[in-house]
């Protein structure tokens, strides 16, 4: 249960604070014990570093959330480190520096064929296949490209680059790719790589003065998926090597393949010529699918596990997550494990208890823009000031109002706030929060001002 608990938390670490805050700090972190009877979690990280790190970063993100998943209020967040596992904390420490694969095996270049699909962590996942994938409106021309990129690769459309918001299937349709490439023809190599393994690669390539076989390695492939592109931003070195990849793949017709979470425009601390690179080929777009989608997706999923949904709580679970897939597959699980937990039926009345979170009534969940609305009618600042870098005291307050009840209200990520208001990180939001809770309850007035903010956006 502890595992299946902590697997939680790093899904939705990932969402809220990025893939990269979860392979740097949460993967060395394991959770040991629950004392529910004192509300505190034990966690264990390999050493003071790390457990420093994480509990003054991330120890808000770690109350939080799983402070919901053990269904407590803010439980006391204990990390230790454990002094006899220093054989086992140096293996891991290394491991951290080549987190996916070992260099040394993976650069000789008698290794090279073995650089298969199955080989590639991650891209066992059989489940992210062709057929599994529901194709509906918002995802039909992602999902044709896929289709035609897999059948002829390195022809048609090179690269072929996928972009679209978190948890709507860019990774599936690259392990779909991957996948019928490798059954069409078993011999090609075929690299899924998300782009901050590429980095951390990189790093310790030129660390272990081993450039040269790093880059050998990547034209060694047939095909290049690389997953989450947008985290190469800002990072001159690791792009000037990518790009160098990049061109010898596409001069001997391999395929590659980007998926990101915006369009090659609007990467930013990009080089200019990398830039145009990605946009070559076919740029296809993923948007949030539509109630039918998302139900026949729900059908689609339960169907896998031999479980059947009833139409109406299916219709009910779709319309509650509003547009992230990764939710509504989370949601349904929960919704089922619940009902097989307890033994009872799978009706609306038991979605609805599992689902909401208290104070939460359905239906109000509330886009970004409704919130800043509700605000410039008490406060002179518009979107475009949020967003900027200013820092005046007055706007930088408002700013952390405007992050705290687009936290609260619609049910977006800690990232996905940060990053609508100007690009800021997940730490300064949660920040953010932490400072408006305190100051609503030092500050009367200030608390219902807040409150009547808040009634005004949720019913606008
Ligand atoms: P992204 O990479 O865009 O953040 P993922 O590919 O990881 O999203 O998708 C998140 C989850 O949602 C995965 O389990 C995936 O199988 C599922 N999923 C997303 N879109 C679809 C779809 N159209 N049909 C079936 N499953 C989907
Ligand atoms: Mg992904």
């Amino acid at each position: 249960m502890l595992a299946g608990i902590w697997e939680e938390f790093l899904t939705i670490a990932r969402e809220e604070a990025g893939s990269r805050v979860v392979e740097t700090w949460f993967k060395a972190v394991t959770l040991q014990r629950w004392d529910a009877l004192n509300k505190v979690v034990y966690l264990q990280a390999p050493n003071h570093f790390v457990c420093d790190w994480v509990q003054s970063s991330y120890g808000l993100l770690l109350q939080e959330h799983l402070g919901r998943l053990f269904n407590v209020v803010k439980p006391k967040i204990v990390i230790t480190t454990e002094a006899q596992k220093q054989k086992e904390r140096l293996d891991r420490d290394h491991a951290a520096v080549l987190p996916a694969e070992s260099l040394s095996a993976t650069l000789e270049p008698t290794h090279a064929n073995k650089l298969s699909i199955n080989r590639t962590p991650g891209l066992g996942n059989k489940n992210y296949s062709f057929s599994s994938f529901v194709v509906g409106p918002s995802n039909a021309l992602a999902y044709a490209a896929a289709q035609a990129v897999a059948q002829n690769p390195g022809t048609v459309y090179n690269p072929l680059f996928l972009f679209g918001g978190s948890g709507l299937g860019k990774t599936h349709l690259l392990h779909a790719i991957g996948q019928e490439i490798q059954a069409n023809n078993p011999k090609a190599i075929i690299l899924y790589q998300p782009i901050d393994r590429f980095v951390t690669e990189f790093i310790s390539a030129i660390r272990f003065d081993r450039v040269h076989k790093f880059r050998e390695k990547y034209k060694a492939v047939d095909v290049l998926l690389v997953d989450d592109i947008q985290f190469i931003s800002n990072k001159e070195q690791t792009q000037e090597a990518f790009f160098h990849i990049f061109n010898a793949l596409y001069e001997t017709k391999k395929q590659i393949v980007f998926s990101s979470d915006t369009v090659p425009a609007n990467i930013e601390g990009l080089a200019e010529r990398l830039r145009s690179r990605l946009a070559w080929g076919l740029v296809a777009d993923i948007y949030a699918p539509s109630l039918e989608t998302k139900i026949a997706i729900i059908k689609k999923k339960a169907d896998y596990t031999g479980q059947e949904v009833p139409d109406d709580v299916a219709s009910f679970i779709a319309s509650y997550v509003v547009s992230n897939v990764r939710e509504l597959e989370g949601a349904l699980i929960r919704v089922m494990a619940f009902a097989s937990l307890t033994n009872q039926s799978v009706t609306i009345e038991l979605a609805k208890k599992v689902l909401m979170r208290r104070g939460e009534s359905h239906s109000h969940l509330v886009d970004f823009d409704s919130v800043i609305r509700c605000l410039s009618k008490h406060y002179p600042y518009s979107l475009e000031e949020l967003r900027s870098k200013g820092r005046g005291k007055d706007l930088a307050s408002v700013r952390q109002i405007a992050m705290f009840l687009m936290k609260k209200v619609t049910g977006k990520s800690l990232r996905d706030v940060g990053h609508f208001l100007g690009g800021r990180d997940h730490s300064t939001v949660m920040h953010a929060v932490g400072c408006i809770e305190r100051r609503a309850l030092a500050d009367h007035a200030f608390g219902e001002l807040l409150r009547r903010i808040e009634q005004e956006v949720t019913r606008s």
